[in-house]
């Protein structure tokens, strides 16, 4: 058997725990912030906690699943992770660091079941979904790499759901990993510090309106019409446009003062960047009174994708043409471009040229 992951336990879980071996209460709070808020990784560094407890801890319990296989060091300051689950499944993690904050870009799947056509981690499939234990540990570890174990970070934490993985097909595990962390006693990174990535799972779009301590949402669009959006993410045909834009306008009636969503808009040379895109694209925005913001991403190259960058002046003509008809754009900078850290090109593969040896 297993033994059991207390990273991804609630508080109230570990409390349950605690008292099954006959400890206080009290211990479980303890352990809980040791974990979280001060990122310890033994047991043995938890020198206020009586000796046979840790050893009881030792013997049942583990705090670290994930086993770093590489980690990537960009020119620009971006870290990309590769782990392997205990049962030896792939899961990349990237930070971000910039001025006034830090990024963090986690998985929730290793791989991903969905076929976008301009990803790579599309390619490996679905291998599994990650357990909210495993989805805290990437954050957990990307802090502690850049500052040192328990080293308060000296800006916030920002959270990005838009690593390998549909985060709204494994909802569950994902909402959980939310709530371990705004934990004020753990990591205490509060869900509006989070934003949530989804190529439109329209249930969970919805879903997630009624949540009233929810992350911030971002849904990867990619194509202003059925047609083209069907050819670049097929789970389109599923819940097409007109379905993801109604879920958008309910979603839109649960936002919070000053807060937009985003859509999500990778710029594909010749495929879904002309005037004629963005105009639609706009008008889509407008027909459904949407107050969303578009970023756009410069897409990445990588074999074998068969799609190549817009090139720039063609990027800041498609946001002209969005900003002229009032919808608010921006452009994305790419970051960790040399790791090959960007959105959809996770653990789809390895560059052995750049890795560190650890
Ligand atoms: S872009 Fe996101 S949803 Fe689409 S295949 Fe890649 S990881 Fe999955």
């Amino acid at each position: 058997m297993q033994p059991l992951h207390l990273t991804g336990l609630s508080q109230a879980e570990l409390s349950d725990f605690v008292a099954s071996l006959g400890e206080p209460d009290y211990r479980a709070r303890q352990i809980f912030s040791q974990i979280h808020a001060r990122r310890l990784r033994s047991f043995d560094e938890m020198t206020d906690l009586p000796k046979e407890l840790r050893a009881k801890l030792s013997e049942q319990t583990t705090i670290s699943t994930l086993a770093l296989e590489s980690r990537y060091i960009s020119t620009d300051g971006t870290r990309r992770y590769l782990f392997k689950t205990r049962d030896n499944k792939p899961v990349e993690t990237v930070f971000i660091p910039e001025e006034n904050r830090d990024t963090i870009c986690f998985s929730s799947q290793s791989g991903c079941p969905l076929q976008c056509t301009f990803c790579l981690t599309a390619q490996l499939g679905l291998l599994r979904n990650l357990t909210a234990g495993e989805i805290v540990e990437q954050i957990i570890f990307a802090l502690n790499d850049a500052y040192g174990v328990g080293v308060q970070p000296p800006r916030g934490t920002n959270l990005v759901g838009m690593g390998a993985g549909e985060p709204f097909l494994n909802f569950e595990e994902l909402m959980k990993a939310i709530r371990i962390m705004k934990e004020p006693n753990g990591l205490h990174i509060v869900p509006n510090r989070t934003t949530v990535s989804t190529a439109g799972i329209v249930p969970r779009i919805r879903e997630l309106a009624t949540i009233p301590d929810r992350p911030h949402l971002a849904i990867s669009l990619a194509a202003p019409n059925d047609e083209l959006r069907n050819e670049l993410m097929p789970i389109n045909k599923k819940w097409p446009i007109d379905e993801l834009m109604a879920a958008c306008k309910m979603f839109e009636k649960s936002l919070k003062r000053g807060e937009r969503f985003t859509f999500e808009y990778v710029m594909l040379d010749g495929v879904n960047d002309s005037a004629e895109h963005a105009r639609q694209l706009a008008n889509l925005i407008n027909r459904y009174r949407l107050h969303a913001k578009v970023n756009l991403i410069p897409h990445n190259p990588a074999e074998p994708l068969p799609y190549q960058p817009s090139p720039m002046v063609r990027v800041e003509a498609f946001q002209s043409i969005l900003e002229s008809k009032g919808v608010h754009a921006f452009i994305r900078r790419p970051r960790g471009r040399d790791i090959l850290a960007a959105c959809g090109q996770l653990a789809a593969r390895s560059s052995p040229r750049l890795s560190e040896q650890l």
